[in-house]
């Protein structure tokens, strides 16, 4: 357990900013993931497969006055279901939380609102006919991107882009005469891959342990903490692993394209020969952020409940214990009947220009590698 140097400096620096799902960054991440266990003589795979994913060609916000006219910092909201975009220009409503106003306000306007809005009553403003969406970010935390998951059933002609809670407050108090809203994309089936590790048990095997942390970040944000760093992290893991006796089978999966909603983990469950052997999923999302505490979200499947916590409670130091499903690459796992244990920061930047390398602290990194293994040391050494 001591034999690991932690490399994790050096794995983040590797590794290329925004790595947009089938992307050419995100194979290139991959690729140096492979070529830093191959350093270490750990052997790894690829695990192809096709998404549904988009290349943005290109998207602007234009906010008109009665003479002028100013271009809005903005980025596009990925539509990811077959959707080309399209161009809208015409009056805007803001659908605010705090604020009372009626839906049908919103009819054949651009409507401004925020991320519980859109996400509470996107489908609603739909059928009330609004013409595109601008989804403002929080307070403080810069300028949030999002993709909409595969699963969202949405209107292929309404564009929508974000920006800042700085640049909303700007437009707001401009009061300009229209807004002109741009998105345009290529959308198809594009490749990406799962890159896979598999350790075998040392002696006879109580079953699988896939360890898993995506590689990908939403478009136009570099994804320092979600997820350079878990990906940097089972790196470490691998390493450490490799040199340990392990009564599971252990298999560890940087996965692709889970932003489009977990479309990597979703393959490697669907072609899993077996997935009754996985006995456990631990998801490594969003970690490395300084003072925010370690979240532990864990998930029984099957009646080992009173054991999973158990082992969880061996991790002590900042972390918080919740029994419930997570929401990222877990959820494929426990959705086909596997117990899942997810590493959590709940970094208020995440999706957001803010979430750079730089974010990431190496000492809270190397802080949770020990926390992950002193839970699968626990884990795998129980009978
Ligand atoms: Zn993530």
């Amino acid at each position: 357990m001591n034999a690991y140097q932690p490399g994790l400096k050096s794995i983040l620096n590797s590794l290329p900013t925004s790595r947009l799902g089938c992307s050419d960054q995100e194979r290139m991440a991959l690729h140096r993931i492979r070529d830093t266990l191959t350093d270490h003589e750990i052997n790894s795979e690829f695990q192809c497969f096709s998404a549904n994913a988009f290349a943005i060609d290109d998207y602007h916000l234009l906010v008109s006055h009665a003479h002028s006219s100013t271009l809005i910092p903005c980025l596009p909201i990925g539509f990811c279901r077959g959707i080309q975009g399209s161009a809208v220009t015409g009056g805007y409503f803001f659908a605010e939380e705090e604020s009372s106003y009626s839906i049908s306000q919103c009819a054949g306007k651009i409507v401004l609102c925020d991320k519980t809005t859109f996400k509470e009553s996107f489908n609603e403003l739909l059928n009330y006919g609004v013409i595109g969406f601008v989804l403002v970010s929080g307070k403080d935390s810069g300028l949030m991107s999002t993709q909409l998951k595969n699963s969202r059933k949405m209107d292929p002609s309404v564009p929508g882009v974000s920006i800042s809670h700085e640049d909303k407050c700007t437009i707001k108090s401009s009061k300009p005469r229209t807004l002109s809203l741009l998105c345009r994309q290529t959308v198809g089936n594009f490749n990406s891959s799962n890159l896979i590790v598999r350790l075998p048990a040392s002696g006879l095997s109580k079953g699988d342990v896939v360890i898993g942390a995506h590689i990908d970040s939403v478009y136009g944000i570099d994804g320092g903490c979600d997820n350079a760093s878990g990906a940097a992290l089972l790196v470490e893991l691998a390493i450490a692993l490799s040199g340990m006796r392990r009564a599971y089978d252990v298999s560890l999966v940087w996965f692709g394209c889970e932003e489009y909603g977990w479309i990597g983990s979703q393959h490697f469950v669907d072609n899993h020969p077996d997935i009754s052997r996985v006995k456990l999923m631990v998801n490594l999302d969003s970690l490395g952020a300084e003072d925010i505490p370690l979240e532990i979200k864990y998930y029984p499947a099957q009646e080992n409940a009173i054991d999973l916590e158990r082992h969880c409670q061996v991790i002590g130091g900042d972390s918080s214990l919740a029994r419930s499903k997570g929401s990222g690459d877990d959820l494929p796992f426990s959705r086909s009947g596997v117990s899942t244990v997810c590493f959590h920061r709940a970094t208020p930047f995440l999706h957001s220009t803010m979430d750079t390398m730089s974010s990431i602290s190496c000492t809270s990194l190397s802080v949770t590698l020990s926390q992950v293994l002193r839970f699968l040391c626990s884990y795998m050494s129980s009978s």
